[in-house]
């Protein structure tokens, strides 16, 4: 489950649940209109608004930096959307 802890974002699997927008069983992320959650498909159908609403969601939580998978990285919207997309 990810979480945020003070200046920093916890990326971890999630437990598949229904898409805010397409409503499909999936591992979903807060990155929809609104702070929706939706699904990787749905995420790409409008990468560029996708984009807008993760900077938003990171800068709204004051978040500095992302851990995922023991490796921690100073926030670089670019490279945390390349990750995303990986
Ligand atoms: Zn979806």
């Amino acid at each position: 489950m990810s979480r945020i802890e003070g200046n920093t974002y916890y990326a971890e699997p999630e437990q598949p649940q229904q898409c805010d927008e397409c409503g499909e069983i999936e591992e979903l992320r807060p990155y929809g209109n609104n702070g929706a959650c939706i699904c990787i498909e749905c995420s790409h159908i409008d990468q560029e608004q996708t984009n807008k609403n993760i900077a938003k969601f990171f800068r709204k939580n004051k978040i500095k930096y992302v851990e995922h998978m023991g490796q921690r990285v100073k926030l670089d919207l670019t490279k945390l959307i390349e990750f995303i997309d990986n």
